[in-house]
Order: C-alpha cells, then sequence, then structure tokens
C-alpha cells in the first residue's frame, strides 16, 4: 500500500441541517479491514434520502461522518481474505453490506440481510470521499463500456425502480403504471424500467416543466399536478378503469389520490416518503377492491449486476442529471431542494 496516499479529501457532515453543514476535510485513507476493499472512488450518486439525513430525519447518521451510499470507483487495496477482486478492477459498491449466510441472505434477498450494518454512509462512512473501504461482498465488476457516473447510479436510483416494480409489484405487460415523484432519481429510472416491462406508463410530476424530460424518457403520459391530486386524470386516461400499479416516491402526499386512481386488483407500492404522516385505509375499500399494499427497498447484488448488463446493452440508460466536483456537494444538496436537478445528480472525485 505504500503507493498510496495517506490522506483524502473528504466532504464531512458536522451537524444536522443545512448544506452548510458540510466542511471539506482531510481524514486519513482507510485500512481495509479483514474481507475488506478498499475502493478509489470515482462517482457517488446524490440521492434525496442524503438531503433528509442531512436535516437530521435518520439518527443512525454519525456525526460527524461521511454519508453517500451509490458509489463506484476502482479497487486500490485488499484487506485479507478480500477475494474475487485485484487492484485496479473497476466496481459498483451496493447500497450497504449482508452476511451471506442468514436466513434472508440464502433465499437470495440480500438486501434485507438481517445482520448488515445498514446503508453504506450512516453508521459507516460512505461516498462523499475520495477513499472508502467496503467488504468484498458488496462489490460488483463494472463491465467495459458502462462509466462511473453511470454505474453509481445503478444500484439505488435504477436498482430502486427494477425491485420494485419487476420484482415486487411484478408489473406485467399492458398494465398502466403510474409513479409520482416521476422526474427524479428513482422516477425516472422507473419510467424507463416500467416501459422495458411492456407497460404503459403515466408519469406525475409538479411541475409543468419537467414534462418534455419525462416524455424524452419513456412516459406514454404526463400528468402535472402541483397539489397531487391525480386521479381524475388517471382514472381518464385509463378509460374510467383506474392504474394497475402506483409506484409512490412521494409517499403520504400521494396516498389519497393513488388510491382513488387504483384499478380493481392495482397494487400500491410504497417506495419513497417524504413525510412522517400515517396514512389512513378502510380495509373494506382493499378487500372489495381486492388491492395490495406492498413495500420495496433496495435491490439484490444478483438484481445489479442484471441491470450492469442491460446498460452494458444499452436497454437500459442511467440518468446522470449533472456531474459536479465532489467539494461541491453543498451545491448538490441545494440543487435537490430546489427541485432543479432531473434524473441522478453524481458527484465526481
Ligand atoms: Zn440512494
Ligand atoms: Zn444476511
Amino acid at each position: 500500500m505504500n503507493h498510496l496516499k495517506s490522506t483524502m479529501q473528504a466532504i464531512v457532515l458536522q451537524g444536522y441541517g443545512g448544506p452548510e453543514q458540510f466542511a471539506a476535510v482531510e481524514l486519513p485513507v482507510p485500512v481495509p479491514q479483514d474481507g475488506e476493499v478498499l475502493v478509489r472512488l470515482r462517482a457517488t450518486g446524490v440521492c434525496y434520502h442524503d438531503v433528509m439525513a442531512r436535516q437530521g430525519h435518520f439518527p443512525r447518521t454519525a456525526l460527524p461522518g461521511v454519508i453517500g451510499h451509490e458509489m463506484a470507483g476502482e479497487v486500490a487495496a485488499l484487506g485479507r481474505r478480500a477475494t474475487d477482486f485485484a487492484v485496479g478492477d473497476r466496481v459498483a459498491i451496493l447500497m450497504k453490506d449482508h452476511c451471506g449466510h442468514c436466513r434472508q441472505c440464502v433465499r437470495a434477498r440480500d438486501h434485507l440481510c438481517e445482520n448488515g450494518s445498514g446503508l453504506f454512509g450512516e453508521a459507516t462512512p460512505g461516498g462523499y470521499a475520495e477513499y472508502v473501504a467496503v467488504p468484498a461482498s458488496a462489490l460488483v465488476h463494472i463491465p467495459a463500456g458502462v462509466s462511473y457516473e453511470q454505474a453509481a447510479v445503478v444500484p439505488c436510483a435504477l436498482g430502486t425502480a427494477y425491485h420494485g416494480l419487476q420484482k415486487v409489484a411484478a408489473v406485467q405487460p399492458g398494465e398502466a403504471v403510474l409513479i409520482t415523484g416521476a422526474s427524479g432519481g428513482v422516477g425516472i429510472h422507473a419510467v424507463q424500467v416500467a416501459r422495458m416491462l411492456g407497460a404503459r406508463t403515466i408519469a406525475v410530476t409538479t411541475s409543468e416543466a419537467k414534462r418534455a424530460f419525462l416524455v424524452e424518457h419513456g412516459a406514454d403520459d404526463v400528468i402535472v399536478s402541483p397539489d397531487l391530486d391525480f386521479a381524475a386524470q388517471a382514472r381518464a386516461l385509463t378509460g374510467g378503469a383506474g392504474v394497475d400499479v402506483v409506484f409512490n416516491i412521494v409517499g403520504q402526499m400521494a396516498w389519497a389520490a393513488a388510491l382513488k386512481g387504483m384499478a380493481l386488483g392495482a397494487r400500491h407500492v410504497f417506495v419513497g416518503n417524504l413525510n412522517a404522516a400515517p396514512v389512513s385505509l378502510r380495509p373494506a375499500h382493499a378487500i372489495l377492491k381486492e388491492m395490495s399494499f406492498l413495500g420495496t427497498d433496495g435491490v439484490t447484488l444478483a438484481e445489479v449486476e442484471t441491470l450492469l448488463e442491460l446498460v452494458r446493452l444499452g436497454r437500459l440508460k442511467p440518468v446522470v442529471g449533472g456531474s459536479l466536483p465532489l467539494a461541491e456537494a453543498a451545491r448538490a444538496h441545494q440543487m435537490m431542494e430546489s427541485r432543479e436537478a432531473c434524473g441522478r445528480l453524481v458527484l465526481t472525485m
């Protein structure tokens, strides 16, 4: 490891609050422990989860700490017993680690691992830095022709959309899929994935300015609804029947309209939630219409490998909405909060 630098640039979250809580700090380069790999990061996606973490919504977020769970880079050093990778390999990093032997892991549900330490960048250091040390089991090789920026967007933004639509909602060709928060990082990938699965895509956005962006990325219909009152339009677009799947990235704020816009036998998938308020549901409503209410969280390692291959083949295109140097992390957060960004912003280092 003699050729490695001993210190690195990192953006450290010093306290919960606004973007001014970020500070550029010189930190020691982590030393990979048994089973870990040191990765020289090249790109880290900026997730809305990061904004909420910075604001203090997740008490697991370490202070001071380095956030960020959407990472890609090249292997810089190997800890003992870190196999399957070599220095110089290009790798994407899953959002969290997994043990490989718990009840969930052995059923290929490693994203639900019972022994994991949570998202990278919460209790453990994350991707707003030049280097990170992570378990080798959290790494996936990046195929040739796929960039670091694209790869950083795959596990969270694209992976959450793919797992939620393909696995959890089991979207079938010809079904109508309504996506709330459709111009965001997960949303714009959900539009693409739903279309790849053969669905008719109805994208909901609060801003007329996002319409062209949504159509460009595969939305069959766009509903612009600043107050998220889109049920009547969803019904009108489906000949009165309602939509078969709601992919709800906004959460509680879109609940009432989503419920009114659902077809008989429809599935509602909770993907994201921008506030903590509960939703209300009359059991009779779910029973008589045989509706399903589901949650989705993350993506499996096998799915990330599949997605990287689909990206290599050009079947899916990660939507990198902008690329900023690591030092401009605070600016990236401002862009997220003011909804300036379309698709996923990426920090490069
Ligand atoms: Zn994310
Ligand atoms: Zn496990």
